[in-house]
Order: C-alpha cells, then sequence, then structure tokens
C-alpha cells in the first residue's frame, strides 16, 4: 500500500496528472458541463477541438428529455419549438432530422365552458370581453415593440426598450389601460411560459413572446371576420416538432457525438491549477476522479453553476449569476386507452387552477404518420403542465404524488368533464430549476454576464438569453464561438 502511495506521489511530482482512484492523464481543450441543448450545442460547434462533454444522468436532454408509454413518446419538457432559427436550423439540417409543423389547431383557450382556436380564437374572445379598438390597439403596440426588438447579445438596451425592462408586465397592461381579460389570459400565458406571474416578471420579457404569437396578425377590420375561426381550422401554426418531441435533437446530437459524451458523470468542482482547468467528477454515484482541460464550458442551471464554479468563476460573473432566480415546475403524463383531449394540440385553461396546460401528445404524430390517426391508436398520453402561481411557490414541486393528482383531476374534470377516470397510469417530473425567471432588470443582467469573463471559463444556457430551447442552443454556439477565440489567442 505504502509503495503504491509513494509511487503516486512521484507520478504526480513528475508533471502527471493522477487521480484519486484511477490513472486519467488525459487532457482536454474544452470541458462541457452539462448536456442539456445548451451544452450539446457547444460541443457540436467545438468539433474541431478535443472536447468533452459531462452530463450526470443517464441520458442528455437535461429540461428537453422524452418518456415512452408503450408506442408513444411524450416530453417531459420542453414541447414545441417557433420556426428554427440559426444555430438550430442547422443542426436539424445537418442532423438529417423531419421537422414537422403542429397542425391547426395548435392552440385552444378554454375560458367559461367554451373553445377558442388558435391566435384568431384568442382575438375573438378578447373582443367578445373588451372591443376591437381595443385589441388592435394591443396588436399595434406589439408590433412596434417587436421591430425593435433583438435577442441578447445583439440587443441594444435604450428608450423604451431599456424602460420595459424596469418595469413588470402587470404594470405595461394597467399603464396603457387594458382590461382584465388581457390581465386574465396573459396571466396564463405568464405562468406556462416562464413559471412567474404578470407581476412579477419584465414587461419586455413577455410581450416579445405575445407579439410573437399575433405576427401575422394584420389587425381585424370587422368583427365578422372572425366568424369562422371559433371552429378551429387555420393553416400554418409556425409551432413545429418531431414526430419524437423535441428530445429527437438532443438525442440525435448524442448519436453524432458519441466519442466525446459521458454520461452518468456529475462534475462537483472545477479549480484552476496554473493554467489549466482541474475538473472533479463522480461517475455512476461511487467513483471520484479529476480530468484536465485548457478550457471550460458549464452549460448547467445557474445555481449549479455558481456551486461548482465557486473557485473559477469571476467575482462578477458569481455576483450576476446569484441573482438568478428559478421557478419550480412539474409535467405530469397521464396514461389512458381512451383519448382526453382531441380538438388541439395545447389547450390553455383559466387562471387559477393548478395547471395551466394541456398537451396532446399524439397530435404531432397522428397526423404525420401513415396510417395512424385517432381511430387507430390504442394507448394516449395527455401533458399536463403544472407551473407555479408565483416562482416563489413551490407547492407544485413539493406537493406529495397524491395530492398534486388530485388537484390536476379537479382542474381537468372542470375542462373535460369525466376525463379523470380514463385515466390509468401516471409519470410525474419536477424541476426544482424549471424556468429562470426574467424579472424586471434580467435584461440587463443577461447583457452584464455576456461581457462578464472567467479567463477560460465559459457559461451556457437559457439563462444567458431567454428562457427557450431554442435560446440556450443559441448560447451554447455562443460560448463556442468565445471558446474557439480564448483557444486561439
Ligand atoms: C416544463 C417545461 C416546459 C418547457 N417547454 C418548452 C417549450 O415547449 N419550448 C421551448 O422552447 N422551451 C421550453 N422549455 C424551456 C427549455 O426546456 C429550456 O430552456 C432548455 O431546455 C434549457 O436547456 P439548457 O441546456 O440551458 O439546460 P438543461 O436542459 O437544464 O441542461 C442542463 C444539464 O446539465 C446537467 N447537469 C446539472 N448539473 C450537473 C453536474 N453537476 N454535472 C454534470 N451535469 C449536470 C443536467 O442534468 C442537464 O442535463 C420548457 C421548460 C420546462 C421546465
Amino acid at each position: 500500500m505504502r509503495t503504491v502511495l509513494i509511487f503516486l506521489l512521484l507520478f504526480a511530482s513528475s508533471g502527471w496528472r493522477v487521480c484519486a482512484e484511477e490513472a486519467m492523464p488525459k487532457s482536454y481543450d474544452v470541458i462541457i458541463v452539462g448536456g442539456g441543448i445548451a451544452g450539446l450545442t457547444a460541443a457540436y460547434y467545438l468539433d474541431d477541438f478535443d472536447v468533452l462533454l459531462l452530463e450526470m444522468q443517464d441520458q442528455v436532454g437535461g429540461r428537453a428529455s422524452s418518456g415512452q408509454y408503450k408506442t408513444i413518446s411524450f416530453a417531459r419538457g420542453a414541447e414545441y419549438l417557433g420556426k428554427p432559427e440559426e444555430p438550430l436550423e442547422e443542426m436539424i439540417e445537418e442532423l438529417g432530422l423531419v421537422l414537422r409543423e403542429v397542425p391547426a389547431p395548435a392552440d385552444v383557450t378554454y375560458h367559461q365552458g367554451k373553445f377558442y382556436y388558435d391566435e384568431l380564437g384568442k382575438a375573438r374572445l378578447l373582443i367578445n370581453q373588451s372591443n376591437l379598438n381595443t385589441l388592435n390597439r394591443f396588436v399595434g403596440h406589439l408590433t412596434d415593440l417587436y421591430d425593435s426588438y433583438d435577442e441578447i447579445p445583439e440587443l441594444t438596451l435604450k428608450g423604451e426598450l431599456a424602460r420595459l425592462d424596469t418595469i413588470s408586465a402587470k404594470q405595461w397592461f394597467t399603464e396603457n389601460n387594458y382590461p382584465s381579460i388581457f390581465h386574465e389570459l396573459f396571466n396564463v400565458t405568464a405562468r406556462g411560459l416562464f413559471g412567474a406571474n404578470l407581476d412579477e416578471i419584465s414587461a419586455l420579457s413577455v410581450l416579445p413572446e405575445l407579439a410573437f404569437d399575433f405576427e401575422d396578425f394584420k389587425g381585424i377590420e370587422n368583427v365578422s371576420d372572425l366568424a369562422e375561426e371559433l371552429s378551429g381550422t387555420s393553416g400554418a401554426t409556425e409551432m413545429y416538432t418531431f414526430d419524437n418531441g423535441i428530445a429527437a435533437i438532443p438525442q440525435a446530437l448524442a448519436r453524432h457525438m458519441a466519442d466525446s459524451i459521458q454520461t452518468g458523470t456529475k462534475v462537483t468542482a472545477i479549480t484552476k491549477v496554473d493554467e489549466e482547468f482541474k475538473v472533479t467528477c463522480i461517475k455512476d454515484n461511487q467513483k471520484q476522479y479529476i480530468l484536465w482541460a485548457d478550457a471550460v464550458i458549464i452549460a448547467t442551471p445557474a445555481p449549479v453553476a455558481l456551486t461548482i464554479g465557486a473557485a473559477v468563476l469571476s467575482k462578477e460573473q458569481q455576483r450576476l449569476l446569484g441573482s438568478v432566480q428559478y421557478a419550480p415546475y412539474s409535467t405530469v403524463a397521464l396514461f389512458s386507452n381512451h383519448p382526453i383531449f382531441t380538438k388541439g394540440f395545447n389547450l390553455a385553461i383559466e387562471d387559477d387552477q393548478i395547471f395551466t396546460d394541456i398537451y396532446d401528445s399524439t397530435w404531432v404524430a397522428s397526423h404525420f404518420k401513415e396510417n395512424s390517426d385517432f381511430t387507430t391508436l390504442s394507448h394516449w398520453v395527455t401533458l399536463v403542465y403544472a407551473p407555479p402561481s408565483s416562482f416563489q411557490d413551490k407547492t407544485v414541486i413539493d406537493l406529495d404524488d397524491h395530492e398534486l393528482l388530485a388537484r390536476i383531476y379537479t382542474a381537468l374534470d372542470m375542462v373535460l368533464p369525466g376525463s379523470s377516470t380514463k385515466v390509468i397510469g401516471h409519470e410525474i417530473t419536477r424541476y426544482r430549476y424549471g424556468l429562470p425567471v426574467m424579472v424586471p432588470g434580467s435584461y440587463r443582467r443577461m447583457i452584464d454576464l455576456d461581457k462578464a469573463t472567467g479567463e477560460g471559463l465559459f457559461l451556457a444556457g437559457d439563462y444567458l438569453i431567454y428562457p427557450t430551447f431554442e435560446a440556450a442552443a443559441a448560447s451554447g454556439q455562443l460560448a463556442a464561438e468565445k471558446v474557439k477565440e480564448w483557444l486561439e489567442d
């Protein structure tokens, strides 16, 4: 034993890097921590380098992972995308993935016993509860904003945009005299998309999302133009996924870069020795070992980055990371032998319920798979999305399974009477770090984080650009570019 110890000491002092339990002399150009879409995208754009991505779970994907029930894949987190732009568009093409546009009606709104289909249906509801001029004023407001809006890091935060970053969405709706139906409807949207309510999130974070929804809406001249929309017929939805869900992208990336990805490996600390990063990991919950790299990208939620990177993050990075707050989120997959909702892909329900949306997991596949439609399916998965009513409220992850399900069934039966009796099984997924909350000031924080450097230590993740799958991918590409510059310097 003593001989082994002396041998190890000699080995270490001779400049070789040795781990505590096994020899791992390999040093990488770049180590990436986290195999969500941000980390995977970073790895994809660094394929000219010697890269290793470490993911603590058994599979990559993070908040965009899928489960399986019999023949049906269902999302546990991210469900759909807007029309993909770079870098997602490029990766989808190069990986040979077939993108599916979600068939109409993609969005259904439930309000006081009635269903309203897609954006024009929602417009009809807003007009019914207010008037046409108010709706056209609202869409005009959104269009003006969208024209001057860019994503981080391109966004120039000045004038009205800078002001909108400092006020809550609720303040914006109130100061513009929008009636209560706007607050009610868009509070559901805000909770579902951001895990926070209109009082909590900045106007600047919500309005571009709403603008995107009303992008093709040219203003309605006459309410009768909307007569047909109640039946749910319109064509393009501009919402996209794949036959097996969004997880198709992380899964394809994992196959593409299999040699550079190590799953089941949790990073516990990153330190710096001379000019190299020392990355301490635990494999399969037992074996601790050390890897080395010239540069590191941390692509985990901000609180994890703050913990594992405490010794190497700059003071400014630590200050900014410490200010990122997260909304908890739970999703529940309900399994049945009979359909629960067959009228559209995403059903948004009234506010003040335990969940805001249900998604029909079979909606896309049943439209695109040959010989497959609702009549030939025998298994069904209905996804229930349960964000908190306030991001400070942990109820949706703290409730035990029994209570969570009981509250979900009550709301479900209110909207779709008798549907809870069809459920024969379920799977619950809880996210402590569901979504980074875009509180007032978050755009300023993101701009500052983009500029803050950690000398070879880079960050990626949705909290750096916007809390979506696509933005997380963009943050990964951005981190890859910064690493290339660093290594080539
Ligand atoms: C319920 C829900 C629904 C959503 N729906 C949509 C949607 O429909 N459309 C959309 O665009 N976006 C959606 N989003 C947002 C989207 O899922 C995220 O923005 C995106 O997936 C974040 O990717 P990421 O790579 O930044 O983080 P993550 O996906 O969280 O990836 C981080 C990875 O790091 C790993 N990790 C953490 N700690 C360590 C460690 N110490 N060592 C090693 N690995 C570690 C984690 O296991 C994880 O795989 C949704 C989010 C949630 C929660």
